[in-house]
């Protein structure tokens, strides 16, 4: 086959599924990454990255792959590179496209790959009528954070409207409804390969599907009625969030000329050293002297709300688990509060000393003598 082996490109075969598809676009695109590239190879990454964007992007779509396997690309020919990724859903690769410093997602680096725009909702094109983009910004947290909520402040870039001209994207409002596309923002275009005439809508090349054309761009955001600007957020963190759990802030995403977008925090609950949590629980392990795991007592423990006395009865074993009650996660969205689990370790006391060797002895020849022999299996 000529021209381009969307297959071959994303490393799949001729019959993978549309989850072998997905699994094979997302390693592809991790390692592609253009904010992965080394310095030197920027232009090679966005090169790569744009390629397997492009082959998933027909290959995702029933429509498109249909037509591709029937004509291979020859059969894409006359679709520009707007038209494959108008309907192309990465809705399922969000997390790729944030995480990667700066706060900003697909969008971002859509438009410095393709020069274009990508949308909200799921990430598709972004059509005439849509808001802006949402953004996803991950927050990390301790446990005691997410023990008892907190509130962190945020900084994040997003695009807010344009101050010099309002969002309009023009510098003195003059703007007119295109004359080629009149107002539609698109055109038919026919083509014939072989036999076969093709007809598909194409973004108009004159307004670039805006519909209308700008006289007089705005200086500042060159007509797209965007300007990008620090924010700074407070948020609340609700006590009893978890790793991957999402906060929406309205309004917070990117401007659009249909509203803004909303903003997503995504949160990663850092592991603790001392504590595990499991649900509204948190376990942990004490190490008990054997004095008292025999005889038994009080021994002070810590706990997410500093230190608590732990009773211990007599002759407690090793791996015992211990409750204490209510001193776990305080879930404010459950309305519940979980409990500490504690693993009791027996500490074996090591260089003693000839009188506390002595004891030791008589005490081992005292329960020779009585019915508690030790047994060693
Ligand atoms: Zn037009
Ligand atoms: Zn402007």
């Amino acid at each position: 086959m000529s021209g381009k082996d969307y297959y071959e490109i994303l490393g799949a075969g001729r019959n993978a599924t549309k989850d072998d598809l997905k699994q094979a676009y997302r390693k592809m695109a991790m390692q592609y990454h253009p904010d992965k590239a080394p310095a030197d190879k920027k232009k090679d990454y966005e090169e790569k990255f744009k390629e397997i964007s492009e082959a998933y992007a027909v290959l995702s779509n029933d429509e498109k792959k249909a037509q591709y396997d029937k004509f291979g690309s020859a059969g894409m020919g006359n679709v520009n590179q707007e038209d494959i990724f108008r309907n192309a859903d990465f809705s399922d690769f969000q997390d790729i496209f944030s995480g990667y410093g700066r706060g900003f997602g697909f969008d971002e680096i859509f438009k410095g790959v393709f020069g274009g725009r990508m949308g909200r909702q799921g990430y598709r094109y972004e059509t005439r009528g849509d808001k802006g983009e949402d953004l996803e910004y991950t927050l990390s947290i301790n446990l005691k954070d997410s023990a008892f909520g907190t509130e962190k402040e945020i900084r994040f870039f997003h695009n807010v409207k344009c101050p010099e001209c309002n969002g309009s994207g023009s510098r003195d409002g003059k703007i007119i409804t295109c004359d080629k596309c009149h107002g539609r923002g698109v055109i038919q275009t026919y083509k014939r390969a072989g036999f076969i005439t093709f007809t598909s809508a194409q973004t108009c090349p004159k307004c670039h599907g805006q519909g209308n054309l700008n006289q007089n761009p705005c200086k500042v955001c060159h007509g797209t009625g965007r300007a990008k600007k620090e924010a700074n957020v407070k948020v609340r963190v609700p006590g009893g969030i978890n790793s991957g759990d999402n906060l929406k802030m309205t309004g917070q995403g990117n401007y659009g000329k249909y509203g803004q977008g909303d903003l997503y925090i995504k949160i990663n609950v850092m592991e603790d050293n001392f504590f595990k949590r499991k649900g509204d629980d948190v376990y942990c392990n004490v190490k008990i002297p054997f004095t008292l795991a025999i005889l038994g007592g009080k021994i002070d423990v810590p706990t997410l709300r500093g230190t608590a006395v732990l009773n211990i009865s007599e002759g407690t074993q090793p791996g015992t688990i211990l409750r204490m009650k209510e001193l776990g996660i305080h879930n404010e969205m459950r309305r519940n509060v979980g409990d500490q689990f504690v693993v009791a370790e027996i500490e074996i006391p090591m260089g003693l000393n000839e009188r506390q060797k002595k004891l030791l002895i008589d005490f081992d020849e005292e329960m020779k003598k009585s019915k508690h022999r030790f047994k060693f299996w």
